[in-house]
């Protein structure tokens, strides 16, 4: 049943222990398992995770294999389906959870794949998406709604990150604080804004996305270098300070700043990665406020897919301005420099087939 494939595909490797991403015009397309679903990638988007790939940070040098075909936000069509296959079908639209469960650990078992003990992630684990072609398990697959448009569908995975940190914390009728407007961030402002939360308040130091927040729902931004905005914060939620943080830039000081302001028996949940140990208050910050603190990893499978495409079928979340860029796949490199650069928010890769 499946459709003849080229043998050979353009992909986008991490080949060098050093800043920088290959571009590998012959590799080879991935064989298909008995529960595997071959996708053929139309369009593949940036991630932030790409780009410390790129950058060869700390994180990246221990822990991404040299050889992995990078990327995991896409949306394509099925090609070529393994025998057991009987989630999907050849032609069929897709996109996937790039968080592979083993399906065998106690999480798993529980109904959260999302962290898995053994999780393997797409193009970081194993081979991802900026590629032509990419392999996925027949569990990870979403089946995309006619009504959601390409470049939309390609970015499910922060969206749902996204999605994912503002339902853990509940913001319904309560007042928000967002340390950090980057991608997932400015999603999260207009997941909270159409999930009915109270005023919401915004940190950066880019005025640009302080801007963009405010655009977007966000009721009051600050700079987040200013010393004074704990305090206005706390005078702008009845005296008494958010109830209810969602961190999203990683930075010591944010987080620090965010729990400080934090409401006696809000609730915070952490998204953003620091890039060492931070040290915090935690008599002052966490215990005697009765805070609750959720950590954030991935989405949960699929309950925060159905969110999501809720949602967005709901018109409820605006992105247009949120994916900025729409790039040939060979412009991957301009793609990450206009990320490093903040110009860009969200890139999409347009990734090209011949035959189509
Ligand atoms: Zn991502
Ligand atoms: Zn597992």
């Amino acid at each position: 049943m499946n459709a003849p494939i080229s043998r050979m595909m353009l992909a986008i490797k991490k080949t060098q222990p050093q800043p920088g991403l290959t571009w590998q015009p012959q590799t080879r397309v991935p064989g298909v398992g008995p529960g595997d679903v071959l996708v053929a990638v139309t369009h593949a988007a940036i991630c932030g995770t790409d780009r410390h790939i790129y950058e060869w940070d700390q994180w990246s040098a221990d822990r991404v294999p040299l050889g992995v075909t990078v990327g995991h936000e896409f949306v394509g069509r099925v090609v070529a389906i393994g025998d057991a296959v009987t989630r999907t079908q050849i032609g069929k639209r897709v996109s996937a959870e790039g968080h592979i469960g083993c399906g065998q650990c106690e999480p798993c078992r529980c109904g959260n794949g999302h962290i898995c003990e053994r999780v393997d992630i797409l193009g970081i684990d194993c081979d991802g998406c900026f590629a032509q072609f990419v392999k996925v398990p027949q569990e990870n697959i979403w089946p995309v709604h006619d009504d959601i448009p390409d470049h939309i569908a390609a970015v499910f995975d922060p969206l749902g990150n996204a999605m994912h940190t503002v339902m853990a914390a509940g913001v319904s009728g309560r007042s928000v604080l967002i340390t950090g407007v980057g991608i997932i961030g400015m999603m999260a402002v207009g997941i909270a804004r159409a999930a009915g939360a109270g005023t919401i308040l915004v940190t950066d130091t880019n005025p640009d996305r302080l801007a963009l927040a405010l655009e977007l729902g966000a009721d009051l931004a600050y700079q987040a270098g200013d010393p004074d905005w704990p305090a206005d914060a706390r005078k702008a939620t009845q005296d008494q300070g958010p109830q209810v943080l969602l961190e999203m830039s990683g930075h010591a000081n944010a987080i620090r700043q965010g729990l400080g302001a934090l409401r006696n028996g809000g609730t915070a949940a952490l998204l953003g990665l620091p890039a060492k140990p931070v040290t915090l208050d935690l008599p002052n910050d966490i215990i005697f406020k009765g805070a609750t603190v959720i950590g954030i990893n991935g989405r949960r499978m699929f309950e925060t897919w159905y969110q999501v495409e809720s949602f967005l079928l709901a018109g409820r979340i605006q992105l247009d301005r949120i994916i900025t860029h729409q790039l040939d796949m060979q412009d991957f490199e301009k793609g990450v420099k206009l990320m490093q650069s903040g110009e860009a928010i969200k890139v999409v890769l347009k990734i090209p087939h011949d035959e189509e």
